[in-house]
């Protein structure tokens, strides 16, 4: 099984704390469709298996036309063999899904969608410079679920400066009280290279404190997973049966193609890394030139991958796939460690797997660092 990730390297205005890669001149938005269908034509054989899931992220997917989305949809179709029932997601805005837009989406093979929702409090929406109020967001469910749509994922974003455990709780009930079927909250982080990287060095922001972001990460689990919701990642919470495929695909080291501007490629033995600049895409892609540069992965970074993106789930790191690939007791190789861990509540270890506990989510990449092997 393998996965294609399309990504959409636009946005109508930049999120305060974003560092995507994202461009909010549209001009060129026909010529970057035109450039990705090369893309995905040229590189029809990077992928020998069967497709399982499609993913349009960004930047704005929701930004294209419904015409432009059959175009890079029909394209995948026509190059790869797509299973019949693939997981086809396209990330939204809720300011671009009118009724008819949703009804469009559907009809062109979108069969997922996960609406950035990031918050219902308007005055915290503005400040983030969200292009969205709390209505549009009602308003885009409600059309999704109207067209159709039977597989809907909202976005929140938690740790938002001055943002009280209340307020958060009352966005919890706000997205639990529309019923989606699968939703994922993320921490505000603040990215130097952003608006909010500047005013934090100019003092005119101050993070949420730690402890307070972990009270409202573990309030969240404890609120969601009362409500039907079953964590399966770091961030990602979903109903029986809507935990999202191409998330799974990413963890358990599957290959994927991604195309467009700034996507990553992986298969089995590098990953591959397209320039993060539009003009230099299109161009390139029209003239034949190189727009990647390739990463060879050694063995042990493979290994070191694995170990960061199974720990981050709730199934945890694979005990004796590690034992089978590096013929070594991890759990002697680490007991020290792992004794600390386990007595601090942050992990346990039972059938096989090193899980981690709700506490130890908030630092995963920490454990998982200490625990890589060096090459
Ligand atoms: S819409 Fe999404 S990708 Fe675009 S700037 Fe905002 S957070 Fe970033």
């Amino acid at each position: 099984m393998a996965g294609i990730y399309i990504h959409i390297p636009f946005c109508r205005q930049a999120c305060h704390y974003c560092d995507f890669h994202f461009s909010t001149n549209l001009s060129t938005q026909n010529e970057m469709v035109k450039a990705i269908v090369k893309e995905i034509e040229d590189r029809k054989d990077y992928l020998n298996e069967e497709v399982n899931t499609i993913y349009l992220g960004g930047g704005t997917p929701s930004l294209l036309t419904s015409d432009q989305v059959v175009h890079l949809l029909n394209t995948v179709f026509a190059n790869y063999d797509v299973c019949s029932h693939a997981e086809i997601t396209l990330e939204a805005n809720p300011e671009d899904l009118s009724l008819n837009k949703s009804k469009e989406l559907a009809e062109a093979g979108i069969n997922r969608l996960s609406i950035g929702v990031q918050t219902f409090d308007e005055s915290k929406l503005a400040w983030m410079n969200r292009a969205h109020d709390a209505n549009d967001s009602f308003g885009a469910f409600e059309k999704a679920r109207q067209a159709g749509f039977k597989n809907i994922s909202l976005d929140l974003i938690y740790a938002i400066p001055d943002h009280s455990r209340e307020r958060w709780e009352s966005d919890l009930k706000a997205i639990t009280d529309l019923q989606p079927d699968h939703i994922s909250f993320y921490g505000l982080t603040i990215e130097e290279q952003t608006v909010f990287g500047r005013w934090e060095q100019q003092n005119r922001l101050v993070q949420v404190p730690e402890d307070e972001a972990a009270k409202q990460y573990l309030f969240a689990i404890e609120y969601l997973e009362d409500r039907g919701y079953q964590q399966y990642e770091v961030s990602n919470f979903g109903k029986d049966g809507f935990h999202s495929r191409h998330n799974h695909g990413y963890w358990s080291g599957i290959w994927y193609l991604g195309v467009g501007p700034g996507a990553h490629s992986f298969d089995g033995e590098s990953r591959r890394f397209n320039v993060r600049n539009n003009p230099n895409y299109i161009k390139a892609i029209k003239e034949g030139l190189p727009f990647y540069e390739t990463e060879l992965l050694s063995r042990i970074q493979r290994i070191n991958e694995q170990i960061l993106t199974q720990l981050r789930t709730v199934k945890g790191l694979n005990l004796s796939m590690l034992q089978k690939d590096m013929d070594v007791d991890f759990q002697e190789l680490h007991a020290d460690f792992i004794d600390e861990i386990s007595h601090q509540e942050l992990i346990e270890i039972a059938d096989g797997f090193l899980r981690l506990k709700s506490k130890g989510f908030l630092v995963a990449d920490e454990i998982a660092v200490r625990l890589f092997f060096s090459e």
